[in-house]
Parts: C-alpha cells; sequence; structure tokens
C-alpha cells in the first residue's frame, strides 16, 4: 500500500495516478471481493481489541468528490464491526453557528476518544477545497491554513490519536456514469450543486494537488486511492487501516480480579 501513500512535501499530479489502478490484483473483481471477506474479518477483530483496551483512537478523513464512494467506502470497508466504538462524522456546508467559529471548531469536537474509531466522512479539507475553489475566503486566509491542519493533526497524533487520511481518485468520466446512476436510482442523492462542483473539475484537482503536498506529513499521511473500481477502491482503505490497526500491538486488558479458580455458582 506503499506506493498509494503521498510522501511529505511531494510535489503530486493527479494526472500521474490511475484511477482504474487495481494492483497486484489485476482486475479480479472476484478474487478481490473474496480479499475484502477476510479483511473484514480482522478489522472486526482489530476494532474489538481497540475498544477493549481502550488506549488509541483512530480518526479516518475521507475525502473525494461527488460520487467518489465515501459512502459506499465506509458501507463495505466496516461491515462487520461493532457500532458500539466506531462513529461517522459528516461535514456539510457549515451552519450559522459554525460559521461564527473558527473552521477548527467543529472539526475538534468530533475526534475520537480512547478506543473510537471515527470516520470523517468529509472533514476539515473541505476548508481549503471548496472553500478555495468557490472563493468563500480570500487566498490569504485558506493559504495559512495548510499550516494550522499539520500542527492540529499533530497535537491529536502527541496526544495518542492515529490519523488516516484518503482521496478516493475517481476520473470525470467515472463521476459521469455515476450520476446518471443517481439520477436514474438514487435522485435523493443528487443534487443540481453537483453538476456546478463537476464544471470546477480542474480547479478541484489543483486544490486537492495542493492539499496533498503540503498535509501528507509522517504523523497524519495521504493516501491516494485509486476508486474507479469499487472494490479494489474497498481493498485499499481495508488494507491500510488493519495494517495499521495490527501495528498498535493492542492487546485485551487484563481482567480487574483475580479470577484464578473461580467457579460461577
Ligand atoms: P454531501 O457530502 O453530498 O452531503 O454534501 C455536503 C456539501 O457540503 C458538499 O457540497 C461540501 O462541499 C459542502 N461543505 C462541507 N464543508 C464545507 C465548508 N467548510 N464550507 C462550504 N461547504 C462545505
Ligand atoms: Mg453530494
Amino acid at each position: 500500500m506503499e506506493r498509494y501513500r503521498i510522501r511529505p512535501g511531494r510535489e503530486v499530479d493527479l494526472r500521474t495516478f490511475d484511477p482504474n489502478d487495481t494492483g497486484a490484483f489485476d482486475g479480479d473483481k472476484d478474487d478481490g471481493k473474496d480479499a475484502l471477506k477476510a479483511l473484514n474479518e480482522r478489522l472486526e477483530d482489530l476494532q474489538e481489541r481497540l475498544w477493549a483496551e481502550q488506549k488509541h483512537r483512530l480518526l479516518v478523513v475521507l475525502q473525494a468528490m461527488d460520487a467518489g464512494g465515501k459512502d459506499g467506502t465506509i458501507r463495505h470497508v466496516f461491515e462487520g464491526v461493532n457500532p458500539q466504538g466506531v462513529r461517522v462524522a459528516n461535514f456539510k456546508v457549515p451552519t450559522r453557528k459554525e460559521l461564527a467559529h473558527d473552521y477548527l471548531w467543529r472539526v475538534h469536537r468530533e475526534v475520537p476518544g480512547d478506543g473510537e474509531i471515527v470516520i470523517f466522512n468529509r472533514s476539515h479539507y473541505e476548508d481549503v477545497l471548496v472553500v478555495r475553489v468557490d472563493r468563500l475566503v480570500p487566498p490569504e486566509v485558506w493559504g495559512r491554513r495548510y499550516r494550522h491542519i499539520n500542527d492540529f493533526e499533530r497535537m491529536l497524533a502527541d496526544e495518542g490519536t492515529t490519523l488516516l487520511k484518503f482521496y478516493l481518485h475517481i476520473d470525470r468520466e467515472e463521476q459521469k456514469e455515476r450520476f446518471q446512476d443517481r439520477l436514474d436510482e438514487k435522485p435523493w442523492k443528487f443534487s443540481m450543486g453537483d453538476l456546478g462542483k463537476r464544471e470546477q473539475w480542474p480547479q478541484y484537482m489543483e486544490a486537492y494537488e495542493d492539499v496533498l503536498r503540503e498535509t501528507s506529513t509522517g504523523w497524519a499521511p495521504w493516501y491516494v486511492v485509486p476508486a474507479n473500481r469499487k472494490w479494489y477502491r474497498n481493498l485499499v482503505v481495508g488494507t491500510v487501516l488493519v495494517e495499521t490497526l495490527e501495528a498498535l500491538d493492542m492487546r485485551y486488558p487484563a481482567p480487574a480480579d483475580d479470577l484464578d479458580g473461580v467457579v460461577i455458582p
């Protein structure tokens, strides 16, 4: 999975990342789905340990263009985990109250506590993406936010949070097909505003490239996930999660009492 991780400070050209990539699976969807099933089981076990141990915190950031597959990733990768201890935080257009505060205010209150996994469905990165592309604030305001974000994430990491950030990379052609499916099958998920953002595709790619270069750090790395093939996207995200959690070497806590020779009456 290393090849999808962005090294700190690396110049990123998204045109060099193939959204159709299926890695070692070489397009074999059936094998990919079997592999995901195995990952789901490992994740289930790891999450149980995380929750039992109450020591580590995991924050997963998901970003993508519209129809990039954030919802589907959450549904498929976390299939089978115990909802106790796993939570999704959605970041929509800020409310009036949220706008009356700094942009990290609404974000900080959603971060995971001990034993918890929190998935950010969109995140503080919207504040250097849509906010930049739609010119909601001037360049000098969003321009200094990379520094805030790196510092904020570093603080979370120092205090015991493991951070993983995924950009689900689809191309414009794939978005078109998914939008059409939405129109036909899930019209409630379709908004006219999505078409406006589709028009701004090049500006978004530029904004994403800057985000990836400026904010992929040792303590909070970004992964560019090939996401045209949903099954491979799920596999990449699932693998990174499982490998990261395994490296935490979590143990079930010792029982509070001495249970030697206990007989249940
Ligand atoms: P969805 O995820 O499809 O429900 O849409 C949520 C919308 O909220 C997207 O269009 C985001 O770009 C938008 N959004 C999220 N955060 C912000 C923000 N900080 N400022 C402006 N728009 C935002
Ligand atoms: Mg949407």
